[in-house]
């Protein structure tokens, strides 16, 4: 996973071209990034032992003060960080960039670490014969540097006007992004005012969770060269929609993809078929890794096209799973939409969380329930009974319990990630539980900015 030692003669390259300082990141389980920095004649060490980093690096809560202290996470131990220099990237002005994940001090992976419970479920689908790919999505907000809100007179949903008034910050991004390798698929001004959406090409589970941090890194390094910040929160502002960070996925066998050109619904195949269900199934458990802070909830509301329902449905923005049926406007072919992740969510957890579900699925030929047609908001009750349909529950206290219950994603995740993720998430339930929906975006505005 560290990759091989850099070469003294590929040092020597990254410094003739400007870098003095190599950053490696991880993602923690409230989706705080994190971050240590070498000079660049360190960075083979950073790879491997790599640097000190202690057990509480997993349980810093979004508060900028909390630790989350568990059984198994206190003040004891020293773990080390690892970068994995077969994704180092330069990002400019004399960084370069790559990401880490934990290991114990002899080198085995840390079980709580989202990059390495991501890596396992990878190479559980490569075990059973699966390819997957998955693609990001980056809404965010823009603000000033001490996270209010800037003027929006010439906002439009979708707008030119927004395109246009930050245009400077719109081609900084899509130039620095392109320098260091990345493929943006699309930027556009999105539906609340000063919100944009940046679409990543799809890629390997890791590799994609690679990009889409390396991707924030640039944004916000951006945003500050034109004065600005990035808002990250799933709930910037109480009364207006919120940020999603929906993931597609795709998987295909050696004998063609699973949900394009089958025989089953949509055109997927038997097993593409079994791998939504399987993702359905536990949305509900598994909401507490895809959006399970304490703003997440406030988001999650009917109409915010935010899949605020567990189902699926075929181009439905309401269902937690939107499935894209492939065909000559979808290059990639067919994938599925989780709508629900948004930005709080450790990006790589959450795709091991939806990739862990979807091969359950696939093992147990899990059945597809039939899918919403219509924005499930406009059913009867009865009717969303009679399909099967519910709405997310949007109580953080509930969402926590039901993953700290969940037999099913302590299989899919293991009980350390799982454990992890509960105790950050119950640490902001505990302390700010009691704050209205106002206080408590403002409050985490700018908490996973970066
Ligand atoms: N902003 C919406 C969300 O919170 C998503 C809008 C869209 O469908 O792109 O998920
Ligand atoms: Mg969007």
């Amino acid at each position: 996973m560290t990759g091989t030692p850099l070469a003294a003669a590929a040092i020597a390259q990254l410094e003739a071209e400007g870098v003095d300082t190599v950053i490696g990141t991880v993602v923690n389980p409230a989706g705080l990034t994190l971050a240590k920095t070498v000079p660049i004649r360190r960075t083979n060490t950073f790879a491997d032992p790599g640097l000190g980093a202690s057990p509480s690096w997993h349980a810093f809560a979004i508060d900028q003060t909390g630790i989350a202290f568990t059984d198994h996470i206190g003040v004891i131990g020293d773990q080390r960080l690892r970068i994995d220099l077969s994704a180092l990237r330069i990002v400019g002005a004399g960084l370069a960039w790559a990401p880490a994940a934990f290991y114990e001090q002899d080198g085995t992976p840390v079980p709580a670490c989202g990059r390495g419970t991501l890596g396992r479920i990878e190479a559980a689908l490569t075990e059973a014969g699966i390819e997957a790919l998955i693609g990001h999505e980056i809404e965010f907000l823009l603000v000033d540097p001490a996270g209010g809100r800037l003027p929006s007179a010439l906002w439009a949903q979708y707008g030119l006007a927004g395109v246009l008034e930050h245009e400077a910050f719109v081609r900084d991004v899509n130039s620095s992004a392109t320098a260091a390798g990345i493929a943006i698929e699309q930027f556009h001004a999105e539906y609340g005012a000063n919100q944009f959406e940046i679409s990543l090409a799809p890629h390997p589970p890791v590799a994609a969770a690679d990009q889409l941090v390396l991707t924030r890194l640039i944004i916000g390094r951006a945003a500050r060269r034109h004065g600005l910040r990035i808002s990250l929160s799933p709930t910037p502002f109480a009364d207006s929609v919120g940020s999603g960070a929906h993931q597609h996925f795709s998987l295909s066998m050696p004998e063609g993809p699973l949900f394009s050109d089958g025989t089953g619904a949509e055109g997927m195949t038997p097993a593409g078929e079994s791998a939504v269900a399987g993702v359905v199934h536990g949305l509900r458990e598994a909401q507490g890794v895809l959006c399970g802070s304490i703003v997440s909830g406030l988001r999650m509301r009917p109409g915010n096209w935010a899949g605020a329902y567990a189902c699926w449905g075929t181009e439905n923005r309401e269902a937690a799973v939107r499935f894209v049926r492939g065909g000559p406007g979808t290059p990639y072919g067919g994938n599925a939409e989780v709508k629900v992740v948004d930005p709080s969510a450790n990006p790589y957890l959450a795709s091991a969380a939806i990739l862990g579900l979807a091969l359950d699925g696939i093992n147990n030929q899990a059945a597809l329930p039939p899918q919403a047609t219509v924005d499930p908001a406009t059913l009867s009750d009865s009717d969303r009974d009679r399909d099967g349909i519910a709405a997310l529950p949007t109580d953080q206290a509930e969402v926590i319990g039901a993953l700290d219950d969940s037999a099913l994603l302590r299989r899919v995740l293991g009980d350390a990630a799982v454990d992890a993720v509960v105790a950050v998430r119950r640490l902001e339930h505990e302390r700010y539980g009691d704050l209205g929906p106002e206080q408590l975006a403002d409050k985490f505005r700018m908490a996973w900015s970066l």
